[in-house]
């Protein structure tokens, strides 16, 4: 004491001398899912069931039809249908929202691409 520049003291004695010693689970503020995808199904937050799933959800849309126009895709009834099926399969599936929907596709992009290979329930 007192040879050593202000910054160079050492730590007073009751401090743990690393601040990762200190680290306990109350360190961390409280897991709270996030409010949009907290509530799917299991069925839908594994990922053995996303390809799945969006293939399910993409062949609803497939009519065969090529619209060249948004509005004459919009006013097609066979389009129009196609959509609203797609819409009920998503909330048969048990999405909440167009928004959870797409918050778990980009969940399930990240997934795919991050742990490939990595096989679920085999
Ligand atoms: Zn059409």
């Amino acid at each position: 004491m007192g040879i050593l520049p202000a910054c160079c003291e050492e730590a007073p004695k009751s401090e743990t001398k690393y601040s990762f010693m200190k680290i306990t689970k109350d360190t961390f503020p409280k897991y709270k899912p996030h409010s949009l995808i907290a509530s799917l199904p299991p069925h839908l937050k594994d990922p053995a069931n996303y390809k799945k799933i969006q293939r399910a959800l993409l062949e609803t849309l497939s009519t065969g039809h090529s619209h060249s126009e948004m509005e004459g895709w919009a006013k097609c009834l066979t389009c129009m249908n196609a959509v609203l099926a797609q819409k009920e399969l998503m909330k048969r599936l048990g999405f909440k929202s167009p928004a959870q929907y797409m918050a778990w596709q980009k969940i399930h992009e990240v997934i795919t691409t991050r742990v490939r290979g990595l096989k679920y329930n085999d």
